[in-house]
């Protein structure tokens, strides 16, 4: 988005402020439909943990898309957003019986990721299809914290397991619907992903009344330049023409889905700061921006890379600086980055700041969340208002000593 647009957001809604663009998302939405445009039954879920904005979701459900989602909390939101229940997969890990039951009652279908709840569910509602979790032990991506497909990962019931999910299947009566599979959070390479999705397609032909197979997500977007991304073009081409060899072969046309998050909405948004203080020490620039992990948690969290740059003075000379923020603990945003010098009071804006960005703020050292913004057909929406001091006090019970 244009540096002086997202500098009069800031002058219009306040410091610090999440802006995103719906055009990116829509544009991201079209790409990955594009990619698999073969495919006779492609459906998109979009991932609701990624930024679970209502009017975000909306957006997506303009878009014709479904989502997904991990917590009975997010079906509610789901469901306040318009989306009809069938449009929602119910996507949990080591959540209670109760809560699948009640996503289940609402007629949201459900993905069970384990034996235990698997088996009590099917005695209970032997007639409400499940779509099952399958961790096909592949190796996502490098980073632990992000990969879910290993040997050693609590999500999924193991491939290794699937002659006991049929006896499951057989003794409840139970009818499974649906294969998913959810390897992790960065797909590197295509040919991973594809041995992946083989693992699954085996698992599927075990089971004879599906309607969809479930890929997830994994798709990776570029943070920096040199970044690999996942080729969606190359992935769509190969993997369209294996799901529908495999259709034949089932003798059945399913439905292809898709859970991404990060994919579809990371590059929409932008992170706005500005800055209180710069200080010189005897060997860094500290740039002090007005937040911190409080807002935006990935930098500290998973030493994610967000590229930061200044328009407030887009064109100035380049210097090196880190950025910080404002919380009482070591709180950087960056390091040693060349950003072109910044002046007390310059905006600084955080590019893909739409995923796990504002679904992860919190009030850590009592500061309120901020607002967020919507720009959609050339218009600023404002979506959610920063939080107040009662916000603070609210679920507050105050014992009065005196
Ligand atoms: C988080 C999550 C996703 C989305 O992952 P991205 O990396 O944001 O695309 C999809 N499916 C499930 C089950 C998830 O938990």
């Amino acid at each position: 988005m244009d540096n002086q647009l997202l500098v009069s957001l800031t002058e219009k809604y306040g410091s610090p402020l999440y802006v995103y663009d719906a055009e990116k998302i829509s544009s991201q939405y079209n790409r990955l439909t594009e990619a698999f445009s073969t495919v006779k039954s492609l459906k998109l879920n979009y991932a609701v943990k990624a930024n679970s904005n209502i009017s975000i979701l909306k957006l997506f459900r303009k878009l014709n898309s479904g989502i997904d989602t991990v917590s009975i909390q997010e079906v509610k939101l789901g469901l306040e957003a318009g989306f009809a229940p069938e449009n929602i997969i119910f996507t949990p890990n080591g959540v209670s019986l109760q809560e699948i039951e009640l996503a289940a009652t609402l007629g949201v279908q459900i993905n069970i990721d384990n034996l235990s709840i698997l088996e009590q569910f099917g005695n209970h509602y032997p007639n409400i299809p499940v779509c099952i979790r399958i961790n096909p032990h592949i190796m996502a991506g490098g980073n632990s914290k992000i990969s879910v497909g290993h040997i050693d990962s609590k999500f999924g019931i193991s491939v290794h397991q699937v002659p006991h999910i049929k006896r499951v299947v057989e003794n409840t009566g139970m009818r499974i619907n649906g294969i998913h599979m959810h390897t992790g959070s960065d797909i590197l390479d295509i040919d991973t992903f594809l041995r992946a999705t083989e693992i699954l397609f085996n698992t599927a032909n075990e089971f004879e009344d599906l309607d969809f197979i479930d890929l997830g997500s994994g798709f990776k977007v570029p943070y920096k330049e040199g970044d690999i991304s996942t080729n969606i073009e190359e992935l769509g081409e190969k993997l369209s023409k294996k799901f529908n060899l495999f259709c034949k072969d089932y003798g059945k046309n399913l439905t292809l889905m898709f859970e991404p998050g990060k994919f579809l909405v990371s590059d929409s948004g932008s992170f706005l700061a500005s800055v209180n203080v710069v200080k010189q020490t005897t060997s860094t620039v500290f740039a002090s921006v007005d937040s911190g992990f409080n807002h935006l948690g990935r930098p500290m969290m998973y030493e994610s890379y967000h590229h930061i740059h200044n328009i407030s003075n887009p064109n100035g000379r380049e210097r090196y600086y880190s950025v910080v923020g404002y919380i009482c603990e070591t709180d950087t945003f960056g390091s040693n980055r060349r950003i072109s010098e910044i002046s007390e009071g310059d905006v600084l804006c955080f590019n893909n700041a739409g995923a796990y960005c504002f679904s992860m703020a919190s009030n850590y050292n009592s500061r309120y969340k901020p607002a967020e913004v919507l720009v959609y057909n050339e218009k600023d929406y404002l979506i959610r208002e920063q939080e107040t001091f009662d916000d603070l006090l609210k679920n507050q019970v105050i014992i009065d000593f005196d």
